[in-house]
């Protein structure tokens, strides 16, 4: 019943009755019984996947708004941008420009993945997260990978060289990702690769380092590569390469990159740029709604160009986001009240030995004084409060205590004992 098209001979059809396209040599036609229709093995293979996507919504999945894509690793529907910044508000404190162009460019991402060949091309939407350490870009980039449920990787552009120089090749990035799909390429293919330090293979302009810049310019051609999208063969155990190794073809082309990076002194840039900027009649009236105190949040794509990433790089990454320096008020809020809050984590390890543990709130606030005096901002908080906890840690699982507070004064005492005593 099965016909063949061109070049098999006789009455052959030339087009499916479906999508109208004369299918090529490979492909098979099936003739309707009722009469002169066919359908092309396409057009089937669609179908099947429209009845799927039906009995999956109509059979026991959650019924609502329909969105535009699906979620790659899983069956569920793609959540919305207002989904995706909800759920990053249970973990990330502020960053609110931060959360919206992000929740904006995966649910884009996705869309793009789901997107017909004949559609109009949506392009890639790699992003970059410029801001102060310890503010939450790897947070942000960890937390949308989990929601999503596809394969992530975090890796550190700073271990990066070109091949022939001591440290890991730019394929490096791709290996941690197939570790993290469980070597099932076509998952990790659809990925979020996470690349940390990006500002740390740039090349500095005003304080050129001999060692950074015989390889900066190489690492982010090589970088540019995997960005732009190319099928590049991955050592499955990484390392070097070697030539008995068998490699796995990876195409970057739907890989989602997310960089970050703290440039240091850009704010300088930016100052430099919008007051060169300022000047003329109406200098004074722009000069004057210019917050001074973050100039980050004017950051424009010229000004990583200043600060030595290539242009093409840039190009490649056009979702530019900044991230907010994290205030007393926010370091708090960092320290309890996230889903997985520093403080809500010692409680648990406590609760599970049977104790109730509580902090006062003025010890909160030192431990957030603490961060601050320390400029520490919030990666020190974890430290500050293990040096503060790790007494109490040793103990109390030796004894019958079942409630501790800690006090200011007990505080004060741990880290007395360990950064002044
Ligand atoms: P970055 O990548 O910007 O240097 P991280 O995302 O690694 O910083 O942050 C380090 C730690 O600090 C996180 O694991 C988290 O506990 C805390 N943290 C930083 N920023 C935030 C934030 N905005 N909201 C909640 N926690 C944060």
């Amino acid at each position: 019943m099965a016909k063949k098209n061109s070049n098999g001979g006789g009455n052959i059809p030339v087009k499916c009755s479906f999508c109208g396209k004369e299918p090529s040599y490979s492909d098979i036609l099936v003739p309707s019984p009722l009469g002169d229709a066919y359908i092309c093995s396409e057009c089937v293979e669609q179908i099947e996947g429209l009845i799927k996507d039906y009995f999956n919504e109509n059979g026991g999945a959650k019924k609502g708004k329909k969105n535009a894509a699906d979620a790659p690793g899983t069956n569920d529907k793609l959540p919305t941008p207002k989904e995706i910044c909800d759920f990053l508000n249970q973990y990330v404190i502020g960053q609110e420009d931060a959360k919206k162009y992000l929740s904006v460019a995966v649910y884009n991402h996705y869309k793009r993945l789901a997107q017909k060949a004949d559609e109009v091309d949506i392009e890639k939407s790699n992003i970059i997260m410029v801001g102060p350490t310890g503010t939450g870009k790897t947070l942000l980039a960890k937390t949308i990978a989990r929601q999503l449920d596809v394969p992530f990787a975090i890796v550190d552009a700073t271990v990066l060289t070109e091949a022939g120089y001591v440290g890991e090749d730019i394929e490096s990035l791709l290996v941690r990702l197939l570790q993290a799909a469980d070597y099932d390429v076509e998952k990790a293919e659809k990925g979020i690769v996470f690349i940390d330090e990006i500002d740390k293979i740039a090349r500095k302009g005003d304080n050129p380092s001999i060692t950074r810049d015989v390889s900066g310019e190489g690492v982010q051609q090589g970088l540019l590569k995997l960005l732009e999208g190319s099928v590049v063969n991955v050592p499955p155990n990484g390392g070097r390469k070697h030539p008995e190794q068998k490699m796995i073809p990876v195409d970057t082309k739907n890989i989602l990159f997310i960089c970050g990076g703290a440039f240091d002194g850009i704010e300088r840039k930016i100052a430099q740029r919008l007051n060169t900027h300022v000047v003329g009649f109406t200098g004074n009236s722009v000069r004057s709604k210019v917050d001074s105190d973050n100039y980050l949040k004017y950051i424009a794509p010229q000004d990583l160009k200043s600060f030595g990433l290539i242009p093409e790089i840039i190009g490649r990454l056009p979702v530019l986001v900044h991230l907010d320096p994290l205030d007393r008020t926010a370091l708090l809020k960092v320290l309890t009240e996230p889903k997985n809050a520093i403080i809500r984590q010692y409680e648990k390890l406590f609760a599970m030995d049977g104790v109730k543990l509580t902090f006062s709130p003025d010890t909160l606030e030192f431990i957030v004084d603490k961060a601050i005096e320390y400029k520490l901002g919030a990666r020190g908080l974890r430290t500050i409060v293990e040096t503060i906890m790790i007494d109490a840690m040793y103990e109390t699982p030796s004894t019958d205590v079942k409630e501790l507070t800690i006090t200011r004064e007990f505080a004060e005492e741990k880290l007395k004992k360990a950064y002044i005593g």
